[in-house]
Formats: structure tokens, sequence, C-alpha cells
């Protein structure tokens, strides 16, 4: 089975489901608050990075209790060691973004490279705001500043994990929690 090749889990299944409704509630909360200002305003548009916020971002929208338009992107970065923040768009937005309301949803924020490419590249189309919201947040490995509006877990220790999006080698991706592989699962790279 797909688990026996999981080390320990880290975030269960349930605790997922429990934080994706409370940042749901939140967002809402704060768009909706917005809104009432502005009654003219466009709805939300929550951008999912592909493909790793592909789960999050399935479940995070059906906790969203707003009006609000989806879309993707989709990035690879090289960061490798040999060209750290390297960052390519290989899938861009369907969708203008001029004058509206942008909520970036990642799987998780390590170095910061890849997010603050998209960062730059979005708001150089002029949105009326730009957030972040990422399901996991490794803080402690930051090489760039970037801002994080929305955190689901920050990773206690420097862990590689996969499962709910999160991948190794695209594999594992389909596991319904977070976790850390067995040794034995993880090829030298
Ligand atoms: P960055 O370093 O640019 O913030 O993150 C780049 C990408 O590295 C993330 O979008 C993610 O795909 C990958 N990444 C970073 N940490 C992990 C991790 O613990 N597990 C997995 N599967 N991918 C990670």
């Amino acid at each position: 089975m797909l688990v026996d090749a999981i080390e320990r889990v880290v975030i269960s299944a349930e605790d997922v489901a429990r934080r994706v409704r409370e940042l749901g509630e939140q967002i809402s909360k704060d768009y909706r608050d917005g809104a009432k200002k502005d009654p003219k305003k466009r709805p939300l548009l929550v951008v999912g990075i592909l493909k790793g916020a592909m789960p999050f971002m399935a479940d995070l929208m059906r906790a969203i209790d707003i009006l609000m338009e989806y879309d993707f992107m989709a990035v690879s970065s090289y960061g490798n060691g040999t060209s750290p923040g390297e960052v390519r768009i290989l899938k861009d937005l369907d969708c203008a973004i001029g004058r509206r309301d942008v909520l970036i949803v990642e799987d998780i924020v390590d170095t910061g490279h890849t997010l603050q490419h998209i960062l730059a590249g979005l708001s150089a189309r002029g949105p009326a705001s730009l957030r972040v919201c990422t399901l996991l947040d490794k803080p402690h490995r930051r090489e760039v500043d970037v801002r994080v509006d929305y955190v689901g877990f920050v990773l206690p220790e420097n862990l590689f994990v996969v499962g709910y999006g999160l991948d190794y080698a695209e594999l594992y991706r389909n596991l319904p929690f977070v976790g850390v592989l067995k040794p034995e699962f993880v090829r030298e790279r």
C-alpha cells in the first residue's frame, strides 16, 4: 500500500481538513469586509499554483463562502543548488487581473524564490490586491523576503514532506495526509 512508504505522518487528513475550514472562514471574512466597503468590486480571483496546490485549492475553495472565481498557473523551479531561484512559467493565467483582488494558493513556501517570482510577475499587472495563502510554510529556510498572508501549518523542523499535493519525483501527491518518506523510498539525488 502507498502508506507503507511513509515513516511518519506529520499532519493528519483530519488536521488538514480542520485547518482548511478555518482558513476558508478567515479568507471569506476578510474579503467580505472588503466587498462591503466597495459593492462594485469584482469577485475574488483565487489562483492555484500547479501542480502541488491542486488538492489544497480544491478543498479551500469549497470552504470559501463568498463569490469567487479560480484560475491556475504552473511554474517549475530549478532550485537544485546550482541555480537557486530560477523559475519558469509553464502555464500563465487565462484571465486579466488588473484591478482585481487576487489570492495565490501555494502548497509550500520554502526558500521563497518561487513565490517571489510569481508575486513580481502578477503585481506588475496591477491587481487591486495580491495576497498569498500557503498550506505549509518553512520560514527558517527563507532566502528571500516574501509576505505570506495565510498559513496552514508551519513545519517545525527542516523536513521534506510528501502528500496532499506535495510530491517526491512526481509521486505521493495523492496521499490524503502530509508525511515523511521512509529513507529506503528516497533515491540518492
Ligand atoms: P521555494 O524554495 O521556491 O519556496 O519552493 C519551491 C518548491 O519546492 C515548492 O513549490 C515545492 O514544490 C518544493 N518544496 C519545498 N519544500 C518541499 C517539501 O518539503 N516537500 C516537497 N514535496 N516539495 C517541497
